[in-house]
Protein backbone atom coordinates (compact mmCIF):
# COMPACT_ATOMS: atom_id res chain seq x y z
CA UNK A 1 0.00 0.00 0.00
CA UNK A 2 0.95 3.58 -0.88
CA UNK A 3 0.82 6.80 1.51
CA UNK A 4 0.82 10.32 -0.53
CA UNK A 5 1.16 13.38 1.40
CA UNK A 6 -0.05 16.75 -0.43
CA UNK A 7 -2.70 14.73 -2.30
CA UNK A 8 -5.42 17.37 -3.01
CA UNK A 9 -3.65 18.73 -5.68
CA UNK A 10 -0.87 18.75 -8.54
CA UNK A 11 1.84 16.40 -8.23
CA UNK A 12 0.11 14.60 -5.16
CA UNK A 13 -2.81 13.96 -6.67
CA UNK A 14 -1.34 12.82 -10.30
CA UNK A 15 0.43 9.91 -8.05
CA UNK A 16 -2.67 8.55 -6.36
CA UNK A 17 -4.28 8.03 -9.68
CA UNK A 18 -0.57 6.52 -11.14
CA UNK A 19 0.15 4.45 -7.91
CA UNK A 20 -3.94 3.34 -8.02
CA UNK A 21 -3.40 2.41 -11.64
CA UNK A 22 0.09 0.34 -10.51
CA UNK A 23 -1.77 -1.35 -8.38
CA UNK A 24 -1.13 0.36 -4.79
CA UNK A 25 -4.20 0.66 -2.39
CA UNK A 26 -4.00 3.95 -0.93
CA UNK A 27 -3.89 6.47 1.77
CA UNK A 28 -3.84 9.97 0.88
CA UNK A 29 -4.00 12.97 2.76
CA UNK A 30 -4.14 17.19 2.48
CA UNK A 31 -5.95 19.95 4.58
CA UNK A 32 -8.50 20.20 1.41
CA UNK A 33 -9.91 16.72 2.67
CA UNK A 34 -12.73 16.68 0.13
CA UNK A 35 -10.61 17.18 -2.92
CA UNK A 36 -8.55 14.24 -1.45
CA UNK A 37 -11.71 12.22 -1.13
CA UNK A 38 -12.61 13.32 -5.02
CA UNK A 39 -8.72 12.71 -6.17
CA UNK A 40 -9.26 8.55 -3.85
CA UNK A 41 -12.39 7.94 -5.25
CA UNK A 42 -14.19 4.91 -3.68
CA UNK A 43 -11.23 2.70 -2.92
CA UNK A 44 -9.04 4.18 -0.88
CA UNK A 45 -8.31 6.04 2.35
CA UNK A 46 -8.77 10.04 2.42
CA UNK A 47 -7.94 11.49 5.70
CA UNK A 48 -7.32 15.43 6.77
CA UNK A 49 -3.59 15.86 7.12
CA UNK A 50 -1.91 19.09 8.08
CA UNK A 51 1.86 18.55 7.76
CA UNK A 52 2.66 21.60 10.25
CA UNK A 53 0.75 20.14 12.99
CA UNK A 54 1.82 16.64 15.30
CA UNK A 55 -1.76 15.36 16.08
CA UNK A 56 -2.49 15.78 12.76
CA UNK A 57 0.70 13.97 11.65
CA UNK A 58 -0.02 11.26 14.66
CA UNK A 59 -4.16 10.85 13.85
CA UNK A 60 -3.35 10.23 10.13
CA UNK A 61 -1.03 7.13 11.05
CA UNK A 62 -2.86 5.96 13.33
CA UNK A 63 -5.54 5.63 10.46
CA UNK A 64 -3.46 3.78 8.30
CA UNK A 65 -1.96 0.99 11.24
CA UNK A 66 -5.69 0.66 11.70
CA UNK A 67 -6.93 0.13 8.42
CA UNK A 68 -3.43 -1.25 6.81
CA UNK A 69 -0.96 -2.22 9.22
CA UNK A 70 1.97 -1.23 7.29
CA UNK A 71 3.47 1.13 4.76
CA UNK A 72 4.94 -0.58 1.84
CA UNK A 73 5.51 3.30 -0.02
CA UNK A 74 5.61 7.18 1.24
CA UNK A 75 5.48 9.71 -0.75
CA UNK A 76 6.84 13.12 0.99
CA UNK A 77 4.82 15.43 -1.39
CA UNK A 78 3.43 17.87 0.65
CA UNK A 79 5.20 21.08 0.43
CA UNK A 80 4.57 24.68 -0.96
CA UNK A 81 6.70 27.69 -1.99
CA UNK A 82 5.80 31.68 -0.61
CA UNK A 83 6.75 34.82 -2.17
CA UNK A 84 9.81 35.68 -4.70
CA UNK A 85 11.37 38.37 -1.88
CA UNK A 86 15.52 38.78 -1.97
CA UNK A 87 17.17 37.52 1.33
CA UNK A 88 17.20 41.60 2.18
CA UNK A 89 13.74 41.56 2.63
CA UNK A 90 12.46 38.14 3.50
CA UNK A 91 9.68 37.14 5.12
CA UNK A 92 9.69 35.65 7.97
CA UNK A 93 5.76 33.85 7.85
CA UNK A 94 6.87 32.99 4.19
CA UNK A 95 9.81 31.65 5.47
CA UNK A 96 8.23 30.01 8.62
CA UNK A 97 5.56 28.32 6.74
CA UNK A 98 7.87 26.65 4.29
CA UNK A 99 10.36 25.30 6.61
CA UNK A 100 7.48 24.25 8.71
CA UNK A 101 5.89 22.07 5.62
CA UNK A 102 8.91 21.37 3.50
CA UNK A 103 11.22 20.32 6.19
CA UNK A 104 9.80 19.92 9.55
CA UNK A 105 6.55 18.27 7.83
CA UNK A 106 8.90 15.77 5.82
CA UNK A 107 10.40 14.64 9.09
CA UNK A 108 7.38 14.17 11.06
CA UNK A 109 5.68 12.47 8.59
CA UNK A 110 9.05 10.20 7.49
CA UNK A 111 9.51 10.19 11.77
CA UNK A 112 5.78 8.54 12.45
CA UNK A 113 6.05 6.47 9.68
CA UNK A 114 8.96 4.55 9.57
CA UNK A 115 7.77 2.01 12.25
CA UNK A 116 4.65 1.20 9.96
CA UNK A 117 7.65 1.06 7.08
CA UNK A 118 9.68 -1.15 9.03
CA UNK A 119 7.13 -3.78 9.16
CA UNK A 120 6.57 -3.75 5.04
CA UNK A 121 8.63 -6.65 3.32
CA UNK A 122 9.93 -3.96 1.18
CA UNK A 123 9.78 -0.16 2.37
CA UNK A 124 10.27 2.84 0.01
CA UNK A 125 10.56 6.80 0.77
CA UNK A 126 9.77 8.77 -1.73
CA UNK A 127 10.66 12.68 -1.24
CA UNK A 128 9.60 15.49 -3.84
CA UNK A 129 13.26 17.63 -3.69
CA UNK A 130 13.68 19.80 -6.59
CA UNK A 131 16.04 21.34 -8.78
CA UNK A 132 15.71 24.13 -5.72
CA UNK A 133 17.42 21.38 -4.34
CA UNK A 134 20.53 21.86 -5.82
CA UNK A 135 20.63 25.41 -7.55
CA UNK A 136 19.47 28.63 -6.50
CA UNK A 137 18.05 32.00 -8.15
CA UNK A 138 17.22 35.45 -6.92
CA UNK A 139 14.62 35.84 -4.60
CA UNK A 140 14.44 31.86 -4.47
CA UNK A 141 16.51 31.74 -1.34
CA UNK A 142 13.57 30.61 1.19
CA UNK A 143 12.31 28.06 -1.10
CA UNK A 144 15.84 26.62 -2.33
CA UNK A 145 16.89 26.38 1.49
CA UNK A 146 13.86 24.01 1.99
CA UNK A 147 14.75 21.76 -0.84
CA UNK A 148 18.50 21.61 -0.08
CA UNK A 149 17.39 20.67 3.21
CA UNK A 150 15.19 17.32 1.67
CA UNK A 151 17.99 16.87 -0.47
CA UNK A 152 20.47 16.22 2.88
CA UNK A 153 17.54 14.26 4.42
CA UNK A 154 17.29 12.18 1.69
CA UNK A 155 20.90 11.89 1.62
CA UNK A 156 21.06 11.12 5.30
CA UNK A 157 18.30 8.81 5.38
CA UNK A 158 19.77 6.45 2.43
CA UNK A 159 22.69 5.89 5.36
CA UNK A 160 20.74 5.78 8.27
CA UNK A 161 18.48 3.04 6.42
CA UNK A 162 21.48 0.70 5.10
CA UNK A 163 20.78 -2.34 6.15
CA UNK A 164 17.26 -2.65 5.83
CA UNK A 165 15.16 -2.97 3.05
CA UNK A 166 13.80 0.11 2.33
CA UNK A 167 14.38 2.15 -0.75
CA UNK A 168 14.85 6.21 -0.12
CA UNK A 169 14.42 8.17 -4.04
CA UNK A 170 14.55 11.56 -4.21
CA UNK A 171 12.61 13.16 -7.07
CA UNK A 172 13.66 16.75 -8.58
CA UNK A 173 11.25 18.47 -10.84
CA UNK A 174 11.92 21.35 -12.61
CA UNK A 175 9.05 23.63 -13.51
CA UNK A 176 5.87 21.73 -13.15
CA UNK A 177 2.45 23.42 -13.77
CA UNK A 178 0.33 22.92 -10.78
CA UNK A 179 -1.13 25.17 -8.07
CA UNK A 180 2.54 25.52 -6.72
CA UNK A 181 2.70 29.37 -8.23
CA UNK A 182 -0.55 30.27 -7.64
CA UNK A 183 0.00 29.50 -3.89
CA UNK A 184 3.24 30.95 -4.34
CA UNK A 185 1.92 34.36 -5.62
CA UNK A 186 -0.69 34.48 -2.75
CA UNK A 187 -3.70 33.53 -4.99
CA UNK A 188 -2.53 36.11 -7.86
CA UNK A 189 -3.24 34.12 -11.05
CA UNK A 190 -1.91 36.73 -13.06
CA UNK A 191 1.47 36.03 -11.48
CA UNK A 192 1.45 32.89 -11.75
CA UNK A 193 0.62 32.36 -14.94
CA UNK A 194 3.62 34.30 -16.05
CA UNK A 195 5.67 31.79 -14.90
CA UNK A 196 4.43 29.11 -17.51
CA UNK A 197 4.42 32.72 -20.50
CA UNK A 198 5.65 31.26 -24.10
CA UNK A 199 7.03 27.85 -22.27
CA UNK A 200 5.74 23.90 -22.38
CA UNK A 201 5.55 22.72 -18.77
CA UNK A 202 5.97 19.43 -17.44
CA UNK A 203 2.36 18.32 -16.04
CA UNK A 204 1.94 16.28 -12.70
CA UNK A 205 1.34 13.14 -14.60
CA UNK A 206 4.68 13.36 -15.84
CA UNK A 207 6.48 13.32 -12.46
CA UNK A 208 3.53 10.64 -10.79
CA UNK A 209 5.17 8.84 -13.71
CA UNK A 210 8.21 9.18 -13.15
CA UNK A 211 7.38 7.76 -9.28
CA UNK A 212 5.95 5.22 -10.37
CA UNK A 213 8.67 3.96 -11.82
CA UNK A 214 10.99 4.45 -8.87
CA UNK A 215 9.25 2.26 -7.06
CA UNK A 216 8.41 -0.48 -9.36
CA UNK A 217 11.76 -1.34 -9.98
CA UNK A 218 12.91 -4.70 -8.67
CA UNK A 219 13.02 -4.74 -4.53
CA UNK A 220 17.46 -4.28 -4.95
CA UNK A 221 17.23 -1.30 -7.23
CA UNK A 222 17.16 2.02 -5.63
CA UNK A 223 16.47 4.55 -7.74
CA UNK A 224 18.70 7.58 -5.64
CA UNK A 225 17.76 10.67 -7.76
CA UNK A 226 15.68 11.39 -10.51
CA UNK A 227 16.02 15.05 -12.21
CA UNK A 228 13.06 16.48 -14.52
CA UNK A 229 12.68 19.27 -16.27
CA UNK A 230 10.85 21.02 -19.23
CA UNK A 231 13.17 21.12 -22.36
CA UNK A 232 13.17 24.84 -22.40
CA UNK A 233 14.32 24.92 -18.86
CA UNK A 234 18.08 24.89 -18.79
CA UNK A 235 18.27 25.84 -15.44
CA UNK A 236 15.77 27.58 -12.64
CA UNK A 237 16.33 30.74 -14.02
CA UNK A 238 17.45 30.17 -17.77
CA UNK A 239 14.04 29.45 -19.95
CA UNK A 240 14.05 29.87 -23.16
CA UNK A 241 10.39 31.31 -23.57
CA UNK A 242 8.84 31.82 -27.14
CA UNK A 243 7.11 35.23 -27.86
P1 LIG B 1 0.35 22.09 -5.51
O1 LIG B 1 -0.50 21.79 -6.70
O2 LIG B 1 0.20 23.41 -4.86
O3 LIG B 1 0.14 20.93 -4.43
C1 LIG B 1 0.70 21.02 -3.14
C2 LIG B 1 0.06 19.97 -2.25
O4 LIG B 1 0.67 20.04 -0.96
C3 LIG B 1 -1.43 20.22 -2.06
O5 LIG B 1 -2.11 18.99 -2.11
C4 LIG B 1 -1.51 20.82 -0.66
O6 LIG B 1 -2.73 20.41 -0.03
C5 LIG B 1 -0.34 20.12 0.01
N1 LIG B 1 0.11 20.82 1.22
C6 LIG B 1 0.62 22.06 1.34
N2 LIG B 1 0.82 22.37 2.63
C7 LIG B 1 0.37 21.28 3.34
C8 LIG B 1 0.27 21.00 4.71
N3 LIG B 1 0.64 21.88 5.65
N4 LIG B 1 -0.23 19.80 5.09
C9 LIG B 1 -0.62 18.90 4.15
N5 LIG B 1 -0.56 19.10 2.84
C10 LIG B 1 -0.08 20.30 2.44
O7 LIG B 1 1.91 21.97 -5.88
P2 LIG B 1 2.77 20.77 -6.52
O8 LIG B 1 3.56 21.37 -7.61
O9 LIG B 1 1.94 19.58 -6.80
O10 LIG B 1 3.78 20.50 -5.31
C11 LIG B 1 3.97 19.21 -4.75
C12 LIG B 1 5.42 19.07 -4.31
O11 LIG B 1 6.28 19.16 -5.46
C13 LIG B 1 5.91 20.16 -3.35
O12 LIG B 1 6.73 19.55 -2.36
C14 LIG B 1 6.72 21.08 -4.24
O13 LIG B 1 7.71 21.77 -3.52
C15 LIG B 1 7.32 20.07 -5.20
N6 LIG B 1 7.80 20.64 -6.47
C16 LIG B 1 6.97 21.33 -7.29
C17 LIG B 1 7.47 21.88 -8.48
C18 LIG B 1 6.61 22.66 -9.43
O14 LIG B 1 7.15 23.36 -10.31
N7 LIG B 1 5.29 22.61 -9.33
C19 LIG B 1 8.81 21.69 -8.82
C20 LIG B 1 9.63 20.97 -7.96
C21 LIG B 1 9.12 20.44 -6.79
P3 LIG B 1 -3.65 21.31 0.93
O15 LIG B 1 -3.40 22.75 0.59
O16 LIG B 1 -5.04 20.83 0.61
O17 LIG B 1 -3.21 20.93 2.32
Amino acid sequence: MAVVTGASSGIGAATVVGLGRAGYQIAAGARRLERVRRVVGESGLALPLDVTRLESIDAFVAEVKKKFGRIDVLVNNAGLARGLAPIAEGKDEDWIEMWEANVLGLLRVTRASLPLIRKARHGHIVNLGSIAGFEVYKGGAGYTATKHAVHAISRTLRLELNGEPIRVTEVMPGMVKTEFSVVRFHGDRDAAESVYKGVKPLVAADIADTIVYAVTRPPHVDVDELVIRPVAQAASFLVARKP
